[in-house]
């Protein structure tokens, strides 16, 4: 039972390989974060996960919106910052 649990989650997280990435176990495609691989599996093998392939994908996909969302965010604020500084400088220089 214990060995049967440790080969599914070996297939479940991929195969770590000696220079310490993680290699998907559907095609061999090598990742250097574990979360990384979850979202390669939900876009290139989403017919073959199974539930907990699956909620990996949905966990690491959520985290994913989230950080694109702060990145738009900081990127709207870099340009709003920027827009004014040029606005600025004309002003003055100009
Ligand atoms: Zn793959």
């Amino acid at each position: 039972m214990y060995m049967a649990e440790t080969a599914a989650a070996g297939t479940v997280d991929g195969t770590a390989s000696t220079d310490g990435r993680i290699e998907c176990a559907y095609c061999g495609r090598r990742f250097a974060e574990r979360e990384l691989l979850a979202l390669h599996r939900g876009v290139e093998h989403a017919e073959e996960l199974d539930e907990r392939e699956r909620e990996a994908f949905d966990a690491a996909y959520g985290d994913e919106e989230e950080e694109l969302r702060h990145f738009r965010l900081k990127a709207l604020l870099a340009l709003m910052a920027l827009y004014f500084l040029l606005l600025f400088a004309y002003s003055v220089f100009g």
